[in-house]
């Protein structure tokens, strides 16, 4: 097939277009996960929906093969493809608040933190997820889970609306009453369906929290553990404490003999009233062993959000793996220690994000996302600057997770995925995959959008 030159659609788009002649190619190509390399045949910056549905009919038409790229925060690397057009939506910023009916209108290019700052000035926050240089587009299509997910739910819990360009290139608005097939599959079900070009989501008062981390030495970490899976079926909804097991970062404003330390950290908000943080907390400062660092206060929700941005920069090398998990078992805490004693690096780590609360109160198929009986979405994820340790980065995550597994409901929060397989993604997704099947069969038979956890038409 003789395919049509690039320079034709460039002129057909107010964005850009980028191919391996260009001098931006190199930077652009890159996503967040260093350990991706891929050279796509062109990179398309779309600036609008005009754009992105011209771009899409080019693919289309001349056999290209698309990835959409939000964020570019996708461990896997799905924001990019070797040979194929990337639908690159960064530009695509904009943000509306409407404060009277609290909701928040945003286009497909932003992060969480655009989302976050654009809300916050009216006194709003939408339920995502724990880094602010995240997309929220990739995030929010997958689930998104975050500090105020006990309280309001997954993010697409609070998702009531999207606008989205299908393979054939026409455009379908999803709701609870337009395309209500459409609108259940974007729900859990990944780029699978189209390219979404807009989110409409339900803000919730959130403003200043009480949050951050407070940290035990490893030693106390068994117990830390066990009153933790104790603590948390009772806790308020508006307290959301994630456990993590990691190293104190060598750098400032950790205080320098932590450095480098292995501990058991609870990074905990608090969204209700402040007035009653303390007093939620208060068990966690009264029943546990003494920390060697509590950094737990009164912030601006956006600050909560940035905390973890400089630790985590894009360029690191990442391998990561996830399950869901319903108990903490004594024997998985043992594995859990064993492994994370082991970590090749300061910044890998496993965390276990609570998704309990309001997750449970949304019915099993009422979105495409499987696991509403979950208690934590679990992630180990081995990351490092250096190149040189990506294959031992990847071994221990993976080590790490084949010892932990047998101990948690399998599955996995489609977003932790790397490259697994068919049968992880069944597995994920439960009974809801044939009826993602379905919708796939009847919005993209022909699986044109297949650079994502692919859910086949046939
Ligand atoms: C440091 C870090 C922190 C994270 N923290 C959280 C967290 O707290 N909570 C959480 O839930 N997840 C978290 N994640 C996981 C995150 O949700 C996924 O990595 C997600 O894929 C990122 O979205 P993105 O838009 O940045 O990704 P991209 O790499 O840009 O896109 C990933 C895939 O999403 C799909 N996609 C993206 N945009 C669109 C669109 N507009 N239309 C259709 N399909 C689209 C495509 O299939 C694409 O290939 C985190 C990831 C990282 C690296």
């Amino acid at each position: 097939m003789q395919k049509e030159q690039f320079s034709n659609l460039s002129e057909r788009i107010r964005g850009s277009l980028i191919t391996p002649a260009s001098g931006e190619y190199e930077v652009a190509r890159r996503v967040y996960n260093e350990m991706i390399d891929r050279r796509p045949a062109a990179i398309v910056r779309c600036a609008d929906v005009a754009d992105v549905k011209a771009a899409l009919n080019f693919a289309r038409q001349n056999d290209y093969t698309v990835a959409i790229r939000g964020g570019g925060h996708n461990g896997a690397g799905l924001g990019v493809c070797d040979q194929g057009l990337v639908i690159d939506l960064s530009l695509m910023k904009g943000i509306r608040v409407d404060p009277a009916i609290r909701t928040v209108r945003v286009e497909p290019g932003c992060t969480q933190g655009d989302v976050d700052h654009a809300s916050h000035a009216f006194g709003l926050a939408v339920p995502a997820g724990i880094v602010s240089t995240t997309g929220i587009a990739g995030l929010t299509l997958g689930g998104g889970t975050g500090y105020l997910t006990r309280k309001y739910g997954l993010t697409i819990d609070n998702l009531i609306e999207a606008d989205v360009v299908l393979a054939d290139g026409s455009f379908a608005i999803g709701n609870a009453s337009q395309n209500e097939d459409l609108f259940w599959a974007l729900r859990g079900g990944g780029g699978n369906f189209g390219v979404v070009t807009s989110f409409v989501f339900r803000a919730h008062p959130v403003s200043t929290v009480y949050a951050g981390p407070i940290f035990w030495e490893v030693k106390d970490a068994r117990r830390v553990m066990q009153w933790y899976r104790e603590f948390l079926p009772q806790a308020p909804l508006e307290l959301c404490p994630f456990l993590a097991l990691k190293s104190v970062p060598s750098t400032n404003p950790f205080p320098k003999e932590l450095w480098g330390k292995k501990i058991c950290a609870l990074i905990s908000c608090y969204s209700g009233p402040l007035e009653r943080a303390e007093e939620a907390i208060k068990p966690i400062r009264q029943e546990l062993p003494r920390p060697i660092l509590d950094w737990m206060g009164p912030m601006p929700f956006p600050a909560l959000q940035g905390l973890f941005d400089p630790l985590l920069p894009k360029g690191l090398q990442w391998y990561w793996k996830g399950d869901f998990v319903r108990e903490l078992s004594d024997k998985a805490i043992d594995s859990h220690l064993e492994w994370s004693a082991k970590a090749p690096s300061e910044l890998s780590l496993m965390h276990l994000y609570p998704i309990d609360g309001a997750v449970h109160g949304v019915g099993r198929s009422e979105t495409a996302w499987g696991f509403r009986d979950a208690t934590w979405s679990m992630v180990i994820a081995g990351i490092d600057a250096d190149p040189a340790k990506a294959g031992a980065l990847t071994a221990w995550a993976k080590g790490y997770w084949e010892a932990v597994h047998p101990y948690t409901l399998g599955g996995a929060y489609v977003n932790f995925l790397m490259d697994e397989g068919v049968d992880r993604i069944k597995a994920t997704y439960r009974n809801n995959y044939n009826r993602l099947t379905e919708t796939k069969r009847k919005y993209d038979p022909h699986n044109f959008f297949r650079i994502n956890q692919n859910i086949k038409p046939d």
